[in-house]
């Protein structure tokens, strides 16, 4: 590349940096925060998940998933009410938040690019999580 075109092509893409909508650059930064799960307990043996709705809802997952991934890590049932849900079992919320991380981690956080715009999807018998930011196609262990 000669110094005239050189020069050319560095006046394009400074344009082109500059034509950039303001908008463009935020949905880049967007940051994750999903929402801290809060908790009551019912009895001494049931502890009940207030904002699950909003937390499944926040992190684009079926509810379902969530419910069955807390209830084989806690090694409890628990049953959906509304937008709450009813763990079968004490557990503090510390442990809690700490289990809906590791969720997170392994079935919302794309291993590719670390993005969180992500899809969960049942392609034949496997579960893939679909990156919607670089288009990774990742393997995740099944949910039964
Ligand atoms: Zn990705």
């Amino acid at each position: 590349m000669d110094l005239k075109s050189r020069e050319a092509y560095q006046k394009m893409i400074e344009e082109a940096y500059t034509k950039i909508p303001e908008t463009g650059y935020k949905q880049v930064t967007t940051r994750f925060n999903p929402p801290t799960v809060r908790i009551f307990y019912q009895g001494k043996n049931k502890t009940v998940i207030l904002n699950f709705g909003e937390i499944t809802e926040y992190l684009n997952r079926d509810p379902n998933i969530l419910r069955k991934f807390l209830t084989l890590e806690l090694a409890a049932p628990a049953s959906p009410s509304n937008d709450r849900l009813i763990l079968h079992t004490r557990v503090d919320d510390i442990t809690l938040q700490n289990t809906i991380n590791y969720f997170i981690k392994r079935y919302v956080k794309c291993p590719v690019c670390g993005g969180y715009d992500t899809k969960l999807e049942k392609v034949r018998r496997n579960l893939m999580l679909k990156c919607e930011i670089c288009g990774a196609e990742s393997p995740v262990p099944p949910i039964k």
